[in-house]
């Protein structure tokens, strides 16, 4: 019987030798955990949850044939029969849920991160700092072998099939393309001689594995660099990779080194999914779309109206391992929606930590942050309502305990509330609705438009009365600070005050940077930014004519004269985020915001902003100067002398510390004290 809310997600796929349970793939993610043979249990726990809460297909992080395909050195290898025990841990763990699971064979050719890499052609990355050797022709031949014997140690160890990476620019889509491949044998030149390699792989792997075992093959469809392949070129190989013996064709966005985004933020969801469709019409496997869909209703629609046979999704099973089981009861609006941040998986990953989930600070600790339910319930007060409250309070909830939670505004969210009016960060608000959800699943008792004070709190006996009240916007001290022309972020964003054409942004933060977007937006073109308005924005042709999807972009109309201030000298912007940071750069950059370093701030008056840069005075005749200069920490309530208090008191959030603050710390610090209690 069809699922009466998603019968198209929500069907079985059969592949002829195995039936897969829906269309939902989790894509591969590198957690971290696949990289040291003592965390395999915690990697088989992480894929439990998520074959418990429903997923199709599980893919794994990606395993690296030989050393030579490391990404970084000593990450996970399958290239013995000693590997094959622990990986049997992962797949008794999926099996056992009745999931099922396919390993993702990576080679990183120049990509990787260590001295030992090879490619196509002796050419750095950008993205790199070792350059790679060529192969040889022998080197070839041996890394077909290693990736034959790679897949059957993946057989040997109970996996359902493999996935070959081929896209993302890792060393495969190094060959098909002749951005990176300059060779003049048998494996460059046409791209009938680059695509030899992949094929080749593929033929051997599967001549090897037999007819029942996924071979699911990642195929760059749209590479978005310079010499990438044109979309006749992408059919031809997909053509040729489903001759070879390919079970499913995945779908990759983008090589790593693009200049393009492809699932932040601010991509608009299912950018990419009319790509896939077209790909679809060229080969008679299951196609897979993929990149920025995030929730039950786009994989429906995705797979409706004939856009692919299946969708992977990647960080939205981070974000909620339930996430088919809650679409499939009908309960989506339950789902904690993957918000495309990256701060806490791919900026992890980036700086070689383990990977999580900002909304879900349980994903990659599932056997660390348990919310077991108490022996002992407590009567507990949480004192506002932004991320650290709202996660304190659900997961203390959750155990079992009496909370109430109390905000001196009149909806939840806290700052939330505020970066969700910032444009490309509409995601946010899916975070409220879940915890709105939650809250009233779990039992918390909500008391808004209620600002407490402590001897309030004190009068009503709580056990534990945890302090999340964030942070109040600093205000730093500069001449003229009075001034009209003054406005703080909380003028603009929030009480949505007149903000004049030429602006002078004082901070230069997330924050900062935020505002600076807000400001550039013209009011008239609606938000979510239309989808073919962000295609000319960044210059793509999902057509892909040629040069792997690339165009001109469009020139910009900034709708402000914006500036852009910092005290320190380091290169503005130096701290966002490692995988978005340079996304909102590229955007400020684009639309002419003059972006000063090293700037000492005199005063503010009818002129405007009086600053000196490197010594020199310089005045900025501005309508507008909008201080964004970082936040202090709120503590009204805490007790000067904790011992004297029968309940326990907690800060945690901004309340706790102000600096480096960021939602990921409020909701991990939040989840880990309640699940304490
Ligand atoms: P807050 O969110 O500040 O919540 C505190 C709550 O306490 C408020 O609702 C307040 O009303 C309530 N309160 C205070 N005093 C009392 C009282 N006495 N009684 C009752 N209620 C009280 N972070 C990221 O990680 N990624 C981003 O991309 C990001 N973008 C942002 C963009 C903008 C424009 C802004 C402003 C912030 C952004 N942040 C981002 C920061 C993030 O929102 C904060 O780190 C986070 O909200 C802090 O959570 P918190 O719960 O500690 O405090
Ligand atoms: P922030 O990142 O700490 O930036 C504060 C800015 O103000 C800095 O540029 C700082 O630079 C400047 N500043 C500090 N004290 C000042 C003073 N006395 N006078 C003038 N300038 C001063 O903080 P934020 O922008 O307020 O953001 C708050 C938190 O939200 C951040 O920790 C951030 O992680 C989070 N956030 C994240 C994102 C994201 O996209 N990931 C987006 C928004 C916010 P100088 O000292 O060099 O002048
Ligand atoms: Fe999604 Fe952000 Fe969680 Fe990564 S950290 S899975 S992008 S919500």
């Amino acid at each position: 019987m069809p699922n009466q809310h998603y019968p198209n997600l929500l069907a079985p796929l059969d592949l002829g030798f195995t039936t897969l349970r829906n269309r939902t793939i989790m894509g591969s993610m590198h957690t971290g955990l696949e990289d040291r043979f003592y965390n395999y249990h915690k990697l088989a726990e992480y894929f439990r949850e998520r074959a418990r809460g429903g997923a199709g297909l599980i893919v794994t992080g990606g395993i690296s044939p030989n050393r030579r395909g490391w990404l970084l050195p000593f990450g996970g290898t399958m290239n013995s029969l000693g590997d094959i025990w622990n990986h049997k841990k992962v797949t008794r763990a999926v099996h056992e849920e009745g999931g099922k699971i396919v390993m993702q064979i990576l080679h990183s050719g120049r990509y990787g991160y260590q001295p030992f890499v090879v490619s196509a052609s002796a050419k750095k990355s950008p993205i790199s700092m070792f350059k790679p050797k060529a192969l040889s022709e022998s080197g070839i031949e041996s890394t077909i072998r290693s990736y034959v014997r790679c897949a059957r140690l993946a057989q040997k160890s109970g996996y359902d099939g493999v996935e070959i990476m081929g896209s993302e620019g890792y060393l495969l889509n190094q060959f098909l393309c002749a951005r990176t491949n300059l060779r003049q044998d048998r494996w460059g030149g046409s791209i009938a001689n680059r695509m030899r390699l992949p094929v080749e792989i593929v033929r051997r792997v599967r001549a090897a594995v037999g007819k029942n075992f996924i071979i699911m093959y990642r195929h760059s469809i749209l590479d978005l660099v310079e010499g990438g392949n044109s979309w006749q070129e992408v059919i031809e190989v997909a053509q040729a990779l489903q001759q070879a013996g390919v079970t499913i064709l995945n779908t990759g966005i983008g090589w790593h080194e693009a200049r393009v985004p492809t699932i932040v933020t601010s991509v608009p969801r299912a950018a990419f999914a009319s790509v896939a469709g077209r790909l679809k019409k060229a080969v008679s496997i299951p196609v897979v779309a993929s990149n920025r869909i995030n929730m039950p209703d786009q994989g429906e629609a995705i797979i409706a109206r004939g856009d692919a046979d299946m969708v992977s999704m990647a960080r939205p099973f981070l974000a909620d391992p339930e996430f088919v089981n809650k679409a499939a009861a009908g309960r989506a609006d339950e789902i904690n929606t993957c918000i495309a941040c990256n701060q806490a998986c791919l900026d992890h990953t980036f700086s070689n930590k383990r990977a999580s989930c900002l909304v879900n600070p349980r994903a990659g600790h599932e056997t660390e942050l348990r919310y077991l339910k108490t022996t002992r319930r407590k009567r507990v007060a949480v004192i506002g309502a932004g991320p650290a409250g709202l996660s304190a309070s659900t997961v203390a909830a959750e155990c079992g305990h009496d909370v109430t939670l109390f905000d001196s505004s009149d909806s939840i969210g806290g700052q939330f509330k505020i970066a969700m009016q910032v444009p490309g960060k509409e995601e946010f608000a899916e975070t409220l609705r879940y915890f709105g959800k939650k809250l009233a699943s779990t039992g918390v008792k909500l008391a808004l438009n209620q600002r407490v004070n402590r001897e309030q709190l004190l009068a009503q006996g709580f056990d534990d009365i945890i302090v999340a009240t964030g942070i109040v916007p600093r205000t730093p001290k500069l001449e003229g600070v009075n001034h009209p022309k003054v406005l703080s972020y909380l003028d603009v964003l929030l009480h949505k005050k007149p903000v004049g054409k030429r602006v002078a942004i004082i901070g230069a933060g997330g924050i900062g940077f935020d505002v600076g977007e807000y400001l550039l937006h013209d009011p008239a073109v609606a938000l979510p930014v239309p989808l073919t308005h962000w295609f000319t924005e960044w210059g793509v042709d999902p057509q892909a004519q040629n040069n792997g999807g690339l165009i001109t972009p469009e020139p910009a109309h900034p709708y402000r004269q914006i500036y852009l201030l910092q005290r320190k000298v380091s290169k503005v912007g130096a701290g966002l985020g490692k995988t978005s940071g340079w996304v909102h750069r590229a955007t400020l950059q684009r639309n002419g915001v003059e972006m000063l370093a090293g700037v000492e701030y005199v005063k503010v008056d009818d002129q405007g902003l009086h600053i000196t840069v490197g010594g020199a005075a310089r005045l900025l005749e501005v309508d507008h100067v909008i201080l964004c200069a970082g936040q202090e920490s709120l503590t009204e309530l805490m007790p000067e002398n904790l011992a004297e208090h029968g309940p326990r008191f907690h800060k945690i959030g901004g309340a706790a510390l102000a600096s480096e603050l960021d939602a990921k710390r409020a909701i991990k610090e939040g989840a880990e004290l309640a699940a304490s209690l």
